[in-house]
């Protein structure tokens, strides 16, 4: 359900109607929004009756959310979610390009990385330090080091970074290091996981699981903020089906629909989703053309040297061709620009 307050509804009224919603036994949640608050309410398992609700002070209406997914929802939100770090709006008019290698490697060619896709335009770095990998006998990542390496490289390059965490137990140091906290597909549905990210400061980026559907993605960010972090980003990168000519089958017809019912940021991973670098730049140019807010690439120096997912992995001069496209692209769409070069 959801509480609109009226337009000139004070401080005191939005604190007195909560009260009341948690003597109900039920969770408010205050969303803030430019012309009025809303109150958000979680935590009934049958429909509630609205007739205590819509009856006390700088209340306007009470409304029934029709969908599962509560905060997620542009029923309770219409207004978009822009999700900011370091200066990056996500979110917002603007298209975000996240880039960097797979995993972060060793100190020169994480730095090198930064440093070059930084003068091609990106806006933020992504390496991972934990690693998911499929076998256990692959380079499993640098852990803790490989932290400290994203957060030199970002001190040099001023890229705000982003890594994935794959365990409650690790979730404090990873928050400690990066600017956005990376939610991998295997554990999209990783309860303790989701809630332990909720009560983190920093930025969420959640990434579709390999067989999500749509509600069961965005209830999973709704785990992530019903614990009180609103700052959550969706990933689409990629889900299993028949099809064998690429790694993942791109889902792109779940951006525009995600755009529809719900107000969060929506970015595409076509590195995933492709496995092949060839055809990368055609998806992500279709991720835009779709109506995704950024997209997120794998991109490597050397390709042929990296340590994980190197045959989905862009070039310099690969990325170089992307961003010139994207740049294209980016004003067809009536989207703001992506850096000028
Ligand atoms: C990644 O971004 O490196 C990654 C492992 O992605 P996913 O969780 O989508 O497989
Ligand atoms: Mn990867």
């Amino acid at each position: 359900m959801l509480i609109v307050m009226k337009q000139g509804a004070d401080e005191r009224q939005v604190e007195h109607v909560c009260r009341v919603v948690q003597e109900m036994g039920l969770a408010p949640h205050p969303i803030p929004g430019k012309l009025r608050t809303a109150i958000g309410i979680t935590g009934n398992v049958g429909p509630v009756d609205p007739s205590g609700l819509t009856a006390l002070p700088g209340v306007l209406e009470v409304i029934r959310v029709t969908k599962p997914f509560k905060l997620t929802s542009r029923e309770m939100k219409p207004e978009d979610t822009i999700v900011e770090v370091g200066g990056v709006r996500i979110g917002g008019p603007e298209i975000v390009v996240i880039a960097g290698p797979c995993s972060v490697e060793a100190r020169e060619p994480i730095a090198r990385a930064a440093k070059e896709l930084k003068a091609r335009g990106a806006h933020l770095l992504r390496g991972g330090a934990f690693k998911p990998r499929t076998s256990p006998y692959t380079f499993q990542g640098l852990g803790l080091e490989g932290l400290k390496l994203l957060a030199d490289a970002r001190a040099q390059s001023g890229l705000p970074i982003v890594s994935e965490v794959m365990a409650t137990e690790d979730v404090p140091q990873v928050e400690e290091h990066v600017d956005i906290l990376q939610i991998g597909a295997r554990n999209m549905q990783n309860a303790p996981l989701l809630k332990r990210v909720g009560k983190a400061r920093k930025p969420v980026l959640l990434k579709r699981g390999m067989a999500a559907t749509l509600e069961e993605f965005l209830l999973a960010a709704e785990y992530v903020m019903a614990e009180g972090n609103r700052q959550v980003i969706l990933c689409e990168r990629g889900i299993r089906t028949f099809a064998d000519h690429s790694r993942f089958t791109l889902d792109l017809s779940i951006v525009p629909e995600l755009k529809r019912l719900t107000h969060l940021p929506v970015i595409v991973d076509p590195s995933h989703a492709a496995g092949r670098r060839d055809i990368v730049i055609p998806l992500a140019r279709a991720a835009i053309a779709v109506g995704a807010d950024g997209v997120m690439v794998e991109v490597h120096p050397d390709p042929a040297r990296a340590q994980s997912d190197g045959a989905q992995a862009l070039t310099l001069a690969m990325f170089e061709e992307l961003m010139d496209e994207l740049r294209l692209i980016v004003p067809a769409v009536r989207r703001g620009s992506v850096a000028a070069r």
